[in-house]
Order: structure tokens, then C-alpha cells, then sequence
């Protein structure tokens, strides 16, 4: 890995790398060995969720360029997301938001109803 690249980036990578490692080498007789896997995957997601979309995108090519003969896919458009579960769901809520916008209207109502007039008074009492 190149010295060069930023410090955060190479992080990346290396939790990454860390965690490809922890799921080819986890064996079935081993309890623990998922759970270390799933922690792996923890952590390289909390730390993509600090990166920059650049920072992500850099971090990507990188490993694809380290790991790959081929030249790079035609369409890297979404290498600068993060794939953390904030994200994601933050994603999936903006497209619902694009597709179903009264219904994500009636849906934010249910979530967080009104006080009635019979709690209101109840409420910070
Ligand atoms: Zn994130």
C-alpha cells in the first residue's frame, strides 16, 4: 500500500483487508469466529462513515486497482457512498421520500402523533 495515500484511506484498507482475512480463515468448529467477523465489519463501517465521498471513492479504487487485472468498471459512480447502516437507511428513506411522498407524509404522522387535548396537559404534567 502506497505511503503516499492519505492516512484515513489507508485505514480503510486496512480494516477492510482485516476483515476479508477474519471471513475467509473463520471456521465453522470456531464459536467466536463470526462474531470477530461481524465486529470487523463494525468497525470498517464506522470508519467509512467519517470519510469523505472522495476519501471512499480513493479508498475503493485503490483496492480495486491493488486486487484487479482488469481496468476499472465503466461505472464507479457510487463508490464515494458509505454503506454504513445510517446510510443506507438514510438512502432508502430519500428514495422513498421520491416515490412516495404522501405516503411518507402520512407515515411521519403516525410516527409522531399529536397530542390530544386529552394527554396534552398529561404529558408534562
Ligand atoms: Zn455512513
Amino acid at each position: 500500500m502506497s505511503d503516499t495515500l492519505d492516512p484515513i484511506v489507508r485505514t480503510w484498507i486496512a480494516l477492510l483487508d482485516s476483515a476479508e482475512v477474519l471471513l475467509r480463515t473463520a471456521g465453522g468448529r470456531d464459536p467466536g469466529a463470526f462474531d470477530r467477523v461481524h465486529i470487523a465489519v463494525d468497525l470498517l463501517l464506522k470508519h467509512e462513515h467519517i470519510l469523505t465521498a472522495a476519501q471512499r471513492e480513493l479508498a475503493r479504487r485503490t483496492v480495486w486497482l491493488r486486487d484487479n487485472p482488469e481496468p476499472l468498471p465503466a461505472d464507479t459512480s457510487t463508490w464515494g457512498h458509505c454503506h454504513c447502516p445510517a446510510c443506507l437507511l438514510d438512502a432508502q428513506l430519500a428514495r422513498a421520500r421520491q416515490h412516495y411522498p404522501a405516503l411518507l407524509a402520512r407515515a411521519v404522522d403516525i410516527a409522531l402523533p399529536q397530542p390530544t387535548p386529552t394527554t396534552q396537559g398529561e404529558l408534562f404534567a
